[in-house]
């Protein structure tokens, strides 16, 4: 249908996993792809070349590591050389842990609300210049169901994304006026590698209460994804969209 045709869409995190999901179903749709990650490797270089024959799409590669603001910084310089206007924004790459309130170092607290939330609030912060050039913009935020729910080993991750969500509702109200929509989309248990961090039993014990009694498919995030980057979600901002089987 080509959904995104015409469109650019910056999405963080799209060697693998989620992110890499919502790549391929933005490429399908037509859109061009600032593609940020923080490693080039020959691999990615031949998967990027293969994909813009196959979809007839441009993609931009970017190197990003979200951990350090410095980086972020001349990342974003480099990017704004390119003059590009960027329509879409997916706040993908994340980084996860699960540990009791008595073994949690406060170190890795801000490490995860580094990747997590600050970095995130630093692209949309660095973004909303080169989105203002678009006549129908969308925010898109990878949060998770462990920011709405109370879960065991939570302080960390959980507060983390349950920042992301209230930074959506927020700008949701700020940017309204300025056409850029501001969504999330929470994920309960899809299958990609964060998924080794959490122990079998413990998954399954959640994944039997729930309404679908299977772990997610990343492609299953990406078409919410696309709905909420495409102008067919053009009244809907402000929204956390569950991607959970029912949990
Ligand atoms: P993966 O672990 O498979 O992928 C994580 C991605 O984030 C990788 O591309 C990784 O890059 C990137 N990343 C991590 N740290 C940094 C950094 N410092 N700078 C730049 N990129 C970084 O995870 P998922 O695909 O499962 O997760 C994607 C998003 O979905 C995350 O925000 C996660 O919290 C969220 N989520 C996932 C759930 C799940 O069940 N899988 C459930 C709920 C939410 P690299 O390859 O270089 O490490």
């Amino acid at each position: 249908m080509m959904r995104l045709k015409g469109k650019v869409a910056l999405i963080t995190g799209c060697n693998r996993g989620i992110g890499k999901s919502i790549m391929e179903t933005f490429m399908a749709e037509g859109a061009d792809i600032v593609a940020c990650t923080r490693q080039m490797t020959p691999e990615l270089g031949m998967y990027y070349q293969q994909k813009e024959i196959e979809y007839a799409v441009k993609i931009y590669p970017l190197l990003l590591d979200l951990a350090d603001e410095e980086k972020i910084k001349s990342a974003m310089r480099e990017l704004y050389s390119w003059k590009l206007t960027i329509d879409i924004l997916v706040n993908n790459a994340g980084i996860a842990s699960f540990v009791g309130i008595m073994r949690l170092k406060l170190s890795e607290v801000k490490n995860i609300f580094q990747v997590n939330y600050f970095s995130s609030l630093l692209m949309i912060q660095y973004l909303i210049k080169l989105m203002l050039r678009s006549n129908s913009a969308s925010i898109i935020n990878i949060a998770s169901v462990a920011a709405l729910d109370g879960m065991m080993g939570n302080c960390a991750y959980g507060a983390s994304k349950a920042s992301v969500i209230l930074m959506t509702k927020s700008l949701s109200k700020e940017l309204g006026n300025s056409h850029i929509r501001v969504n999330a989309i929470a994920p309960g248990y899809i299958d990609t590698d964060m998924q080794t961090l959490i122990s079998p039993e413990l998954s399954d014990n959640f994944l039997n209460g729930a309404a679908i009694k299977r772990r997610g498919a990343p492609e299953e995030v990406a078409n919410v994804a696309l709905f909420l980057a495409s102008d067919e979600s053009s009244y809907i901002t402000g929204q956390i969209i569950r991607v959970d089987g029912g949990l």
